[in-house]
């Protein structure tokens, strides 16, 4: 089937484009390079075959031969490829190379552009590569020097405008040298950005004459003339820039806590430890009770999952009518709303607990679809106030497989993890992941039970939803 030749970006993973993580999601294999930040891997299905082929800088023709045949075999093989390049796969990433040889196999390929670090580098930093009355043109160039033939470095010393290096680093000397030689100021402006998007990043704001001596390594792009004396800010720091977070919550569910860290800064890595299961018996219980929920006064949500499976089971959009309908909290409240269901109650604070204390008294009957493992406080709360429960799983919380070792690696590296439910708590312990040095935990539940696990819980949300997690974390800044 198809490989794509997908640009990862620079290294922030949030600037992987859409379709390039869509593929990513959907593939069989992921052929991976050296300056992939590892955390997108982790947007890659349960059981991808992830293989490295970190490039190192001066990978010779043998090696890219190896990638190439590799890349056609794996096409051959029939499933999804995808070929995770940094930037741009068609920006000196030889790219251009290894759609040749899929061509030539007569593998179907597809390239997917990338966010160029030549030109996202510069920007992020403040530089834009052309600027109205200080260049009008912007020319990006390989630093290696190897083949001195290639690169005509008397011209471009010549021309004006904005010179961009890529690999350059280990030959800046020489360049500067041919450039000054040539005829360029040595006053020139000259920004040097190593690691550019990630929280690795670090600038240095030189001259063409002292570009030898800018003590930093690659990957760095270096970016000569005069925008190279503009800093228009780059990125505004948010609470959490800088830290990594783990997200341990069940795939479809990890949306809006990722994106609110993305939004606050944070760079994430989902590893999901549980995942949702329909209820045992596939569900027959859970669609009895739906037929029947007329005999009830009350239908009690503890969480957005019991909503989705319980509700499309109604017949009818009037099956609920005249009857209560009692969340949580705010999310168990909006993931009804999406469905056309206002509740009638929802519980402040958002736990079992609270729906309890702000349930009226019985008697009576209420509604139940749960969780088969969850906790018994709303029927054992229930009850004392007079009602009669009917419980029904509604769905099961099962662990999920363990991520591949390339995503368990970066969890040692990063700062914090958080957690939504004690069962994630308990799935990320059963499976022995490196746990970094800050947990933090979205309710008091949750932190109960990572305390029983033996972790010391550091940040525990005021409010128990992601945003309340996002800010307790932006309050106690872990790095
Ligand atoms: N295809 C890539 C470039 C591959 S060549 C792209 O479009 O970005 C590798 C070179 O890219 C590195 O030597 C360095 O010069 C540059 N580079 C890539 N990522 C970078 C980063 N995050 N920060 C600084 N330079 C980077």
């Amino acid at each position: 089937m198809t490989v794509y030749l997908v640009g990862a970006g620079p290294g922030d993973p949030g600037l992987l484009t859409r379709r390039g993580a869509a593929l990513l999601a959907a593939a069989d294999v992921v052929v991976y390079d050296r300056l992939v930040d590892r955390a997108l891997l982790s947007l890659a299905r349960q059981g991808a075959e992830l293989v490295d082929v970190g490039k190192s800088p001066d990978a010779g023709p043998g090696r890219q031969a190896d990638i190439n045949a590799l890349l056609v075999a794996h096409g051959r093989g029939g499933g999804t490829v995808v070929r995770l390049k940094g930037g741009d796969p068609f920006v000196f990433g030889r790219g251009g190379e290894e759609a040749e040889a899929l061509a030539t196999a007569g593998v179907p390929w597809e390239v997917v552009p990338g966010v160029t670090s030549a030109v996202a580098v510069p920007a992020a930093a403040g530089i834009p590569v052309t600027h109205r009355g200080l260049s009008t043109s912007v020319t990006v160039v390989t630093g290696h020097v190897g083949d001195p033939a290639s690169v005509d470095w008397d011209a471009f010393g010549r021309a004006g405008g904005t010179l961009v290096v890529l690999m350059g680093m280990a030959t800046r000397a020489e360049i500067a040298e041919r450039l000054l030689a040539a005829g360029r100021p040595p006053g020139t402006p000259v920004v040097v950005v190593e690691w550019g998007t990630t929280p690795e990043e670090r600038t240095v704001r030189t001259s063409l004459a002292e570009l030898a001596a800018a003590d930093l390594g690659s990957p760095a792009v270096i970016v000569i003339g005069p925008v190279a004396g503009l800093d228009l800010g780059g990125r505004a720091p948010g609470p959490l820039t800088g830290t990594t977070v783990v997200v341990t919550r069940a795939r479809h569910q990890a949306a809006d806590l990722a994106d609110a860290l993305v939004v606050a800064g944070a760079r994430v890595i989902e590893v999901p430890v549980i995942e949702i299961a329909p209820p045992a018996g596939d569900g027959a219980a859970l669609a009895q009770a739906a037929a029947r929920v007329a005999e009830h006064q009350w239908v009690a949500f503890t969480s957005a999952n019991a909503v989705t499976r319980f509700l499309p089971l109604l017949r009818d959009a009037r099956s609920l009518a005249g009857i209560g309908v009692a969340a949580v909290g705010a999310a168990t409240a909006a993931a009804l709303a999406e469905r056309g269901v206002a509740a009638d109650l929802v519980a402040e604070p958002a736990t079992a607990a609270g729906l309890v204390a702000a349930f009226p008294p019985g008697p009576g009957r209420v509604l139940f679809p749960r969780a088969a493992e969850g906790r018994d406080t709303l029927p054992v709360g229930l009850r004392a106030k007079g009602w009669q429960v009917d419980e029904v799983d509604a769905y099961r919380t099962v662990p999920a497989p363990p991520p591949p070792p390339e995503v368990a690696a970066v969890l040692a590296g990063a700062h914090v993890v958080t957690f939504g439910s004690p069962s994630a708590v308990r799935a990320y312990l059963d499976l022995a992941l490196p746990v970094p040095p800050v947990v933090a935990c979205i309710g008091p539940v949750t932190a109960a039970a990572a305390r029983k696990g033996g972790l010391e819980v550091a940040v525990e949300a005021a409010v128990p939803s992601a945003a309340g997690l996002v800010a307790a974390l932006g309050e106690n800044r872990p790095s």
